[in-house]
């Protein structure tokens, strides 16, 4: 089998998409029937991000093997249709764990331990392992060139080409070029001095993304092609499209002739692209006449990449539905929450960490409860369902989580000794697939439409089975458990009301919307059109 590499680095400013170029480039590969893998590396300390707060680092995004990764695998797995593994993300902290440990078994027989060629071979190999498993692997390297610590890996990258050979390695340069509005002028200097820092390293790449507000002239084009040492054919540009939209992102690099480029320089040949239905699910988008409000209620409301699996597998269920959806973050701590819920066709309660919010959290579960408002609550937002359930449908005072109040009288969500570990913070968790067996009689069977289904969990709490009598007895559905563990509870007597100890969110893809998401949107039309009339 060939063994292919492309390492996509970032330069002049982060945020610039780059998972979502890289993420875009896979996906067109694959579409022509190569064989196709995607990882990432992150320069920071950290072990992984799963110990990291959202305001720092966006979602943590959970594989079906329990690996706390990048929200960038996300794009990987959704733009892709694969499963990520453990593999497929690892951080300067892993690298030097491991190196640090290799160095205390004696492993590197009293040599002097240095990043060259040390660090540098640790990093290697776990690139090249990743690459056993397919025909071209992209590497979308975390930060932007110029930053200290991504520079022990940008050695690496560079020294793959020496090692497998020019024809087998190809670099991506995703850089902007920023528009200058008193000037009313893009200019492409930065992206020059990044590019001149990467030679600097040993680097030239071979392709250029300039991410600009506006489309590149030609001309622009051929002062890129000039200064940057790339031919004109491999600049392309990636102009801004909005968040619903990001699925025409690989539309707009194919139309540019970018997969070809790549296979032409890569030595590769391939048959031509199967993307019919992914063209007709971006074609359609614009053709919806209805837009169904789905608010998000949370505590990081001002941050939306905390929310991106959860945006994304809404945006999945516009396409089966045939209608827009639009997102409002509402605030838990608002003084006006219950006003602020008022618009809402739909109301997710997402996972979180922490007792900030929580009181808003069960208000917001009361509000869909009682307001008959269709409902999805999900992982810590199943645990504040419970919560409202047994304090205002059963009358159990102050019952509570014991991860919030070790003295609530009614622990109705507890934590199960032997299910996980709670005295370290990393890793520690109840992490990826699990499976859930569903009764014939919830919504959420009529969703999935099977009995046996399998979700991915981070978590260490779980549903206290002795509250299961008084609970059930008042009216809350027990849909689906994995052995004694609750995996998702609904209540009687309202049109859609599904919470789960799982993230579904984590499973959702373009061409095929989760079934639990598919089923909220499609509730939220019904409810919309209700109200209407009303
Ligand atoms: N904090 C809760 C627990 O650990 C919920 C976690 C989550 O929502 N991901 O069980």
């Amino acid at each position: 089998m060939i063994r292919k590499f492309i390492f996509v680095t970032g330069g002049v400013v982060s945020s610039l998409g780059k998972g979502i170029t890289t993420a875009s480039i896979g996906m067109l590969l694959k579409s022509r029937g190569l064989k196709v893998n995607v990882m990432k590396i992150d320069p920071y300390l950290n072990i992984d991000p799963g110990t990291m707060s959202p305001y720092q680092h966006g979602e943590v995004y959970v594989t079906e093997d329990g690996a706390e990764t990048d929200l960038d695998l996300g794009y990987y797995e959704r733009f892709l249709d694969i499963n990520m593994s453990k593999m497929n993300n690892f951080t300067a902290g892993q690298i030097y764990e491991s190196v640090l440990r290799k160095e205390r078994n004696g492993e590197y027989l009293g040599k002097t331990i240095q990043v060259i060629p040390h660090v540098t071979n640790e990093i290697k190999s776990r690139i090249k392992k990743v690459g056993e498993t397919a025909e071209i692997t992209i590497v979308e390297l975390g930060g932007t060139v110029g930053d200290i610590e991504g520079l022990p890996f940008l050695e690496a990258i560079r020294q793959m080409k020496i090692d497998i050979g020019r024809e087998n390695v190809l670099y991506v340069h995703l850089t902007l070029i920023p528009y200058i509005r008193a000037a009313e002028e893009l200019k492409t200097k930065p992206t020059q001095q990044s590019v001149g820092k990467l030679r600097e390293i040993g680097i030239e790449p071979d392709i250029i993304i300039a991410r600009s507000e506006k489309p590149l002239n030609d001309d622009l084009k051929g002062k890129i092609s000039l200064f940057c040492n790339v031919t004109k054919d491999a600049v392309m540009e990636e102009v801004d499209v909005g968040a619903g939209n990001i699925y025409a992102i690989p539309l707009i690099l194919k139309n540019q002739g970018l997969d070809e480029i790549i296979l032409k320089y890569l030595h590769v040949t391939s048959r031509k692209h199967e993307l019919k239905k992914w063209e007709d699910m971006v074609e359609s988008k614009k053709k919806y006449k209805t837009t169904v409000e789905i608010a998000i209620t949370g505590k990081y409301t001002g941050l939306k990449d905390a929310y991106k699996s959860i945006c994304a597998a809404l945006i999945h269920s516009e396409y089966p539905n045939k209608t827009n959806v639009k997102i409002k973050y509402v605030d838990v701590e608002s003084k006006s929450l219950n006003d602020d819920l008022k618009t809402a066709d739909g109301i997710i309660l997402p996972g979180g960490f922490g007792d900030r919010g929580i009181e808003g959290k069960i208000k917001v579960s009361q509000y869909a409860r009682e307001k008959k408002v269709p409902f999805l609550g999900i992982c810590l937002g199943m645990q504040c369902v419970v919560m409202d359930f047994a304090r205002n449908a059963c009358g159990l005072k102050n019952a509570n989580s014991s991860e919030f109040d070790k003295n609530t009288p009614y622990p109705v969500i507890d934590y199960l000794p032997g299910q996980c570990d709670d005295t370290q913070k990393g890793g520690t968790m109840r992490l990826g697939g699990y499976p859930c067996i569903l009764s014939k009689k919830s919504i959420a069977y009529t969703e999935y439409k099977k009995e046996k289904i399998s979700e991915r969990h981070r978590h260490r709490y779980e549903f206290n089975n002795k509250y299961k009598e008084i609970l059930t007895s008042k009216g809350l559905v027990i849909a689906g458990q994995n052995g004694d563990l609750v995996e998702i509870v609904e209540v009687k007597n309202h049109p859609w009301f599904v919470a789960t100890q799982f993230h579904p969110e984590f499973k959702s893809r373009p061409l095929n919307a989760h079934p639990l998401f598919a089923g909220l949107v499609r509730e939220a039309l019904i409810f919309s059109k209700k109200k209407g009339k009303k």
